[in-house]
């Protein structure tokens, strides 16, 4: 049986964060397992409360998941502090995890801060480099390169910046701009660039968590980043086209259609 390992945060409304990735998980036919860095007091319309649970807590998650079953892929998600980023880091140096995706979770969509604005150095230093993708958005990747990105060209430029920190593989997400969106993907030498018909929905809330997790699950059923971005792209955009409309604020995307 494949597995794959969510670290992340709870979104008690069931939409983002760990809830999400196993959703994707279990949709995708691989075994899920979690570890959970922070409890968010969330629904549709925004985040009300987090308290992020103690590193040695986290470690010894990590710990008790790695020493015992195999994990066939990692993601990682919100990670909150500098402190959680180095807890992490230097766990799955020690195991010497392998296919790593990272979504460089920084603010929801409903302006919360899920990562302290000092913690993004220690990212940048720390977690970007043993990344084998890293997936940010627009927002994301400006304040990782602290420079402006405002159309296709910005974005491959911003995709070598970016490769230039370490990471096998740098997926930015172009969903930010005006039109229809373009996701880059680079190797650190080839491009390649993903065009979707924009869909038309305030139902998006979660749809980070739900790519990073579905190219999680198809790297530990054995494909290559390549594919592993391609199929990802594919269940995603599914899941946004069956979004439900549930909540007064942005609904969720729909795992099981
Ligand atoms: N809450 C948690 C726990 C998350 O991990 C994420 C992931 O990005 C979010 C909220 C953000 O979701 P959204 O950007 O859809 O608001």
């Amino acid at each position: 049986m494949e597995t794959a390992l969510t670290i992340a945060g709870s979104d008690s409304s069931g939409g983002a964060g760990i809830q999400a990735d196993l959703k994707t998980f279990s949709a995708l036919k691989v075994y899920g397992m979690s570890v959970i860095t922070a409890v968010t007091a969330q629904n549709t319309t925004g985040v009300r409360s987090i308290a992020t649970i103690p590193t040695n807590i986290i470690q010894d998650q990590m710990e008790a998941v790695l020493e015992d079953i195999p994990v066939g892929a990692v993601k990682i998600g919100m990670l909150s502090s500098s402190h959680v980023i180095k807890t992490v880091v230097s766990t799955l140096v020690n195991v010497k995890a392998t296919n790593i995706v990272l979504d460089p979770v920084m603010v929801s969509k409903s302006g919360h801060h899920l990562l302290e604005y000092e913690a993004v150095q220690t990212l940048k230093e720390d977690l970007i480099p043993i990344a084998t993708i890293v997936t940010p958005n627009l927002p994301e990747a400006e304040a990782i390169l602290g420079r402006k990105i405002l159309c296709e060209e910005d974005m491959k430029e911003a995709c070598q910046q970016l490769n230039e920190l370490g990471p096998k593989y740098v997926l930015l997400k172009g969903g930010h701009l005006e039109g229809d969106p373009v996701d880059v993907l680079y190797d650190g030498t080839e491009f390649h660039h993903f065009y979707q018909e924009r869909i038309l929905t305030k139902n998006t809330h979660g749809t980070g968590c739900t790519l990073s997790s579905a190219i999680a699950a198809h790297l530990a059923k054995g494909n290559s980043v390549v594919d592993s971005v391609h199929l990802a792209k594919e269940y995603i955009t599914g899941a946004i086209q069956h979004s439900i409309s549930i909540g007064q604020g942005h609904g969720p995307t729909h795992h099981f259609h």
